[in-house]
């Protein structure tokens, strides 16, 4: 039921003493010529309200939640504890800054340490997601090659195992994209790759791992071949979580790169938001970045870089994202890190191995942070498809994974079981997967309709595509 059908008139809240000075009214012509409709609601109705909708959702505080490319983890208390903390919360982005000089050591000290993980020498906080960071560091790729009057540079190679905010980041910054094909072994093509750089080319994206979850085997000599056609080389880092501590972009030859703070770097990621997309760069792209770095010792200060590309957001971005990332860096510390980093990996390869006699595995290597299978060969003999499965995992506490993505692998399940599952949790998932796959042989029907035990049941997804209703109408 929706809170507009709930309320009764005339019910409501009164928190606040009746008004003692005098109410002077807009103009008439300001005014809105209906009132609104606003639900009318007692608290504990609101509160219950919201309650009943919570309850309704599968989070990562109720089970497993194993959506791949998105990290859904379980993160720690004491970042949200951090991130409450009314010196952080309690402040006006347009404080002198030497009334903040706290939260500016908090964004120091992080830059330092995202630096030191990655091997760049610069980073900015203010992009507010993935994406933005890319665009973002495009924009220093495009204005570095301007800065040496190098004019011809306008194309961005891009893997087809990218994530596919790559391509469209790069024609938002004004580049034309050069899709690269995937090998049988799913790394990029190296011969392709080699036929397609030349002087024009501003570029390489590289998502690594890639979406297949694998590290790509070549990446030296992928940044080589860049580097020699006078390109720069970016890395797409959102899922840093498989490889942070143990190896560095900025050691393999990469020249810019961004985070996402919300996936590897613990920030509850779902719902929308607020997320954080950092962008770090090498020392002869440091001169582009976006304005509010902080320096000094003594007294931290705001500086803009020289030839600037702007702002890229108001202000310093998402700052409390960045309360949260500093609290998880330092919690873990140097050894935590490439801990955190390896049991990702140890976890997916764990399942991707006790899954692989009944499942096909896109690719049958040894993954990183996630595994991709293919449910194409299930389908084509029993009719129950990858949307099939993860309906069944509803029935089952179990949030589906990412389905039908990648794009390069037909119907796709890609499972991403995070660093903070225990082994229990795994095995019980394992369980209901190869239950999931004897049922689809046996009453495929059954996973045809499937969920059954969930708040709403099976949607009309095509209906819901084609006639989506979002708006409420109200009746008066
Ligand atoms: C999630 C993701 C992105 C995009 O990040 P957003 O914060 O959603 O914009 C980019 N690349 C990869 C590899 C990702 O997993």
């Amino acid at each position: 039921m929706l809170i507009f059908e709930k309320g009764k008139e005339g019910r409501g809240l009164s928190l606040f003493p009746e008004c003692d000075v005098e109410v002077v009214m807009p103009e008439e012509k300001d005014r809105r010529e209906r009132t609104l409709h606003l639900p009318e609601l007692s608290e504990n109705e609101i509160s219950r309200h919201y309650t009943e909708l919570a309850k309704k959702c599968h989070g990562v505080n109720d089970g497993f939640y194993p959506l791949g490319s998105c990290t859904m983890k379980y993160n720690p208390k004491i970042n949200e504890e951090m991130a409450a903390l009314p010196g952080f919360t309690e402040i006006h982005p347009l404080q002198p800054a030497h009334t903040v000089q706290g939260c500016m050591e908090v964004m120091k000290t992080l830059e330092e340490y995202l630096c030191e993980i990655t091997g760049m020498k610069n980073m900015t906080l203010q992009p507010a997601a993935g994406a933005h960071g890319e665009f973002t560091g495009l924009l220093l790729i495009k204005a570095y090659h301007e800065s040496r009057g190098d004019k011809k540079r306008t194309k961005i190679i891009v893997p087809d195992s990218a994530h596919g905010t790559n391509p469209a980041s790069a024609v938002m910054a004004g580049f034309s994209v050069v899709s690269i094909p995937s090998g049988p072994d799913g790394c990029v093509d190296l011969e392709k790759l080699r036929e397609a750089a030349g002087d024009d080319v501003a570029g390489l994206m590289l998502t690594n791992p890639n979406t297949v979850g694998l590290f790509d085997k070549n990446i030296l000599e992928i940044t080589k071949i860049i580097h020699e056609c006078g390109g720069q080389c970016y890395y797409d880092g959102a899922n840093l979580n498989a490889v942070m501590g143990t190896v560095r972009p900025g050691d393999m030859g990469f020249d810019v790169i961004h985070l996402n703070l919300h996936k590897t770097f613990s920030t509850p990621h779902g719902g929308g938001g607020p997320g954080s997309g950092p962008v770090g760069c090498k020392e002869h792209l440091a001169q582009f970045l976006p304005s509010v770095l902080v320096e000094g010792t003594e007294e931290l200060k705001f500086r803009k870089p020289e030839h600037s590309i702007g702002e890229m957001k108001e202000f310093y971005g998402n700052f409390l994202v960045a309360v949260r990332a500093l609290t998880y860096v330092m919690t873990l510390g140097r050894e935590g890190i490439p801990e955190a980093s390896q049991n990702a990996v140890l976890n997916a390869n764990y399942m991707m191995q006790k899954l692989k006699d009944l499942y096909t595995m896109a690719y049958d290597e040894v993954c990183m942070h996630e595994f991709v299978m293919s449910l194409s060969d299930l389908k084509k003999k029993t009719g129950v498809s990858a949307m099939d499965i993860a309906k069944g995992l509803l029935d089952n506490g179990i949030h589906p994974p990412t389905m039908y993505f990648p794009l390069i692998v037909d119907e796709a399940l890609m499972v991403e079981p995070t660093e903070t599952e225990s082994k229990e949790t795994m095995d019980k998932a394992i369980q209901v997967f190869r239950d999931l796959y004897e049922m689809a042989e046996q009453d495929a029907e059954k996973l045809h309709n499937a969920p059954v035990k969930t708040p709403v049941t099976r949607l009309d997804e095509v209906g819901a595509a084609r006639h989506p209703v979002l708006k409420y109408e109200f009746s008066k």
